[in-house]
């Protein structure tokens, strides 16, 4: 180890940097939210640091450096693009025993500036003892995909409850058994997902069980959307809670990428009503969820686009928190979004098409449906269907007065391997389908804005081509 990382403490010291540019700019903004005092010396300034000593937040010296320009400072950074004048700054501050950092120049540095991931109060620093910033950058991506925005909030509710913990629980073993239920449960979770008066509500109730001696397993629910296909495609926040479940229940139209990013020893529950095969009834899921989640477990119920999308999300969230469960909802990209970006087309377009609709026509949906508003033009109406129900949707459209040459587009497997785009127009979409033979999951898309699909169709190539005509 060539470098010992530590964290300086600079609320109120004196900090120089010398140099005045964009470089510098940064370095100061970092060592002003450290709350330092801060000294630029520097004949000229960047636009954001002449605002920055315009409101009197910096001292600038508008003078070349002198090595009496360390007086008082306990810190120094020097962001010039002179390596004569770096090199002097370097050498008058090991001649003070002041670290100094010189950006770009670990060889003549005394002190390396981390890559930061800022969780405040939590901080994670990132360095490679000057051997590759990039690298470090890197990594710091990493960590800020897989760290939780709120857990610096975290971190704060930990501290604000420390002494109470301390003194429910005086036993060592016990208080960090504690702490780490806490960070991988529902109070975590619910920090995380924004609610913080729960979690401190959970807190407290944790605290009460705990004090009396009867810590009750708590389980949970994530009701997460999977989005339309693609892994990439899921969000951040699911991506964090399919690390940390210990069971998921997933739906038919979960793909299996999706699932190779869920933790390796999870369990995985097939729930999914495949007609014909084995038929789990949402009361068996239902079933299911209170049986995991009350066994305090960690339950991930992953579902295809969003949940709260004809998904039947409403009805589990309902049973959950009629049984006190905690819940975490988790928005997904509803497929309709998930197609119309992989086939190029956009839902709604000025002029064209000022709205839009999502529509399922499954079950005894559609006699309840106002065809006649959805066969109106200018709009874009979405039809989330099984592929058997297509030639009845088109009937019913066509009955509602929608013209035979409506723009019309189907888009099956969307976001996956297998996607394809079928462009056509009301009066031969279903014959189209049919010849090729589309299978779910699919969707309609009807509207003005269809008429693109017969000119995009695979947005990855076209993508690929711009690309390769630019170079
Ligand atoms: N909650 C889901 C929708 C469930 S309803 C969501 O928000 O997307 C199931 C219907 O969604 C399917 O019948 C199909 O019409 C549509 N669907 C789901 N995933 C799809 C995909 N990858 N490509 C095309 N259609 C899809």
């Amino acid at each position: 180890m060539d470098y010992l990382p530590v964290f300086l403490n600079l609320r109120d010291k004196l900090a120089l940097v010398v140099g005045g540019g964009a470089v510098a700019s940064r370095k100061v903004e970092l060592l002003l939210k450290a709350h330092a005092r801060v000294r630029v010396v520097a004949p000229r300034l960047h636009s954001d640091l002449a605002l920055y000593r315009d409101a009197g937040r910096i001292e600038h010296l508008g003078y070349q450096f002198e090595p009496r320009h360390f007086d008082g400072a306990v810190f120094a950074i020097a962001a010039t693009d002179s390596s004569e004048v770096n090199q002097a700054v370097a050498t008058a501050g090991a001649a003070r025993g002041i670290f100094v950092n010189v950006v770009d120049d670990g060889a003549i540095s005394s002190a390396v500036m981390p890559a930061i991931v800022d969780r405040s109060p939590l901080l994670v620093a990132i360095a490679t003892s000057g051997q590759s910033p990039t690298l470090a950058r890197r990594v710091r991506a990493q960590l800020e995909a897989l760290l939780p925005e709120r857990l610096g909030e975290l971190a704060r509710l930990a501290g604000s409850a420390r002494e109470r913990v301390q003194r429910a629980l005086p036993d060592v073993q016990r208080r960090r058994r504690f702490w780490d239920g806490l960070f991988a449960g529902s109070i975590a979770s619910k920090v995380f997902a924004g609610s913080t008066r729960e979690a401190q509500q959970l807190l407290d109730a944790e605290l009460r069980a705990a004090t009396d001696g009867t810590p009750q397993a708590r389980g949970e629910v994530y009701l997460i959307g999977a989005g339309p296909g693609d892994p990439d495609l899921l969000t951040l926040r699911a991506l964090q809670l399919l690390q940390q479940t210990d069971v998921v229940l997933y739906d038919r139209l979960v793909s299996p990428a999706v699932l190779e990013r869920v933790r390796r020893d999870a369990e995985r529950i097939f729930v999914g009503k495949e007609s014909g095969r084995h038929r789990a009834t949402q009361e068996r899921i239902h079933a299911l969820l209170l049986e995991y989640a009350g066994r305090g477990l960690r339950v991930a119920r992953l579902k295809g686009g969003d949940p709260f999308i004809f998904g039947r999300g409403g009805e589990e969230l309902d049973l959950l928190q009629r049984a006190g469960i905690p819940v975490i909802v988790v928005p997904g990209i509803t497929a309709a979004l998930g197609a119309a970006a992989a086939a190029g087309l956009p839902l709604t377009q000025r002029g064209l098409a000022p709205s839009v609709t999502f529509v399922t026509a499954t079950g005894d949906g559609a006699e309840r449906l106002d065809w006649r508003s959805l066969a109106a033009p200018v709009q874009t109406v979405v039809f989330y269907m099984g592929v058997a129900q297509l030639p009845r949707i088109v009937e019913l459209l066509r009955a509602h007065g929608a013209e035979a040459d409506r723009p019309a587009a189907i888009v099956e497997q969307a976001t996956m391997p297998g996607q394809r785009v079928i462009a056509g127009c009301l009066g031969d979409i279903s014959a189209q389908a049919h010849s090729a033979q589309v299978a779910a999951p699919a969707l309609l898309i009807v509207g003005e804005v269809a008429r693109r699909a017969a000119r995009s169709v695979d947005p990855v190539h076209s993508m690929l081509g711009t690309a390769a005509g630019k170079s």
